[in-house]
């Protein structure tokens, strides 16, 4: 079985508007049609095009074939330009339908075993009306009508002989096939599969391939600080009044390593160790908001920006609660985030293990990385 792409690009797009058809504007930083062939990676294509088209077509790498004046004489085109290839199957496809996915053109190619045609639509949902654009003059039953969509998808030799037979237009390819007789299996389309018709599409379109692209990366931290001598802790960048300190080679802020660590972690790039070795002598002492946002800066520059972050230190004493907005906002400062993305709280561990015998604080902290 050899299954070949029919792309059809040779329209002018006249409701778009624009100084170029529609499916060679820009979509996501990059030309509509480029999206639309590399939703169909592996497979050879024919791409038909507008002659006058060629110059900005040859850059894609696509076998080429010039349209005929209507739709049915482009897709006629890229049929005959097919035959004779050992080609047995054959998706006939939109090229202003730029966000087709694998899933649905896996699925029509295996609904071509029992039907000689399949195609994707979905049912209306919406209540149907007539009008002059200006008044409702009736209604129309919605019952057993369908949204097509493309890609259609056909055996070879019946599609060909269908549209070689065919005489006057047709709306789409399963018109065709069904004037020939051909039997057309309906299978479940994609909202996201839409057809670029009015500017307004370009948008959602924007939208979909951000979603699509969207990549979420998660990272916890732990830490722990023993108690020493003092009268202060630092804990989430803010001075805490304490009878002890908090031992460390830097400033012990148990809880901002945990987020830094977190961050690392979501980044897959090692911890604060690695960044800030304990064996160099600069960083004796330091402030910890250095290291978190150092953190906060790789993420950025990575294409990351925080989603959100939760710590929890764990501690018998101090009270956390009346310094937890503290923190939050003094986090939130440093990594430059909206407060409502950070969480500071605290637990106790019930007396048991070292925190209950308050020997030292310990940390967690989760965050998550966001790239769209
Ligand atoms: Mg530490």
């Amino acid at each position: 079985m050899t299954t070949a792409v029919i792309i059809v690009a040779a329209g002018r797009g006249s409701r778009m508007g624009g100084e170029v058809a529609k499916q060679w504007q820009m979509l996501g930083g990059k030309p509509v049609l480029a999206h639309t062939l590399a939703a169909f990676d592996g497979l050879p294509v024919v791409l038909v095009i507008h002659p006058d088209d060629r110059a900005r077509a040859e850059g894609l790498g696509v076998r080429l074939v010039e349209g005929g004046p209507s739709r049915d004489a482009s897709v006629l085109a890229g049929l005959q330009a097919l035959e004779g290839a050992g080609v047995t199957h054959v998706l006939i496809h939109d090229g202003a339908r730029p966000l087709v996915s694998r899933g649905l053109i896996d699925r029509l190619v295996a609904a071509l075993d029992s039907h000689a045609g399949a195609a994707p639509a979905l049912p209306v949902t919406d209540a149907l009306w007539r009008g002059d654009g200006r008044l409702v003059s009736g209604t129309q039953d919605r019952s057993g009508l369908y949204r097509a969509q493309t890609p259609q998808a056909f055996r070879f030799a019946p599609i060909l002989a269908a549209h070689r037979a065919h005489k006057g237009s047709a709306a789409d390819d399963v018109e065709v096939a069904r004037a020939a007789g051909l039997d057309v299996a309906i299978v479940e389309g994609e909202e996201t599969n839409l057809k670029l018709t009015f500017p307004g599409d370009f948008a959602r379109a924007e939208a979909i391939l951000r979603g699509q692209s969207m990549d979420v990366r998660l990272g916890n931290g732990y830490d722990v600080h023993a108690f020493c001598d003092g009268d202060h802790v630092w804990l989430c960048g803010v001075k805490v009044p304490h009878g002890r300190g908090l031992l460390g080679h830097s400033d012990a802020d148990v809880g901002m390593h945990a987020l830094t660590d977190a961050i690392y972690g979501a980044l897959a790039m090692g911890d604060i160790g690695r960044h800030f070795p304990p064996s160099d002598p600069q960083w004796k002492g330091a402030a910890s908001h250095i290291f978190l946002a150092h953190a906060i800066q790789l993420a950025g520059a990575q294409g990351y920006r925080l989603g959100n972050c939760d710590v929890t230190l764990v501690c018998e004493r101090p009270k956390i609660g009346p310094h937890a907005g503290a923190m939050q906002a003094e986090l939130a400062r440093i990594m430059e985030v909206e407060v409502d993305r950070v969480s500071v709280k605290a637990t106790t561990s019930e007396r048991l293990g070292f925190t209950g015998r308050e020997e030292g604080i310990a940390a967690i902290a989760t965050a998550t990385l966001v790239r769209t």
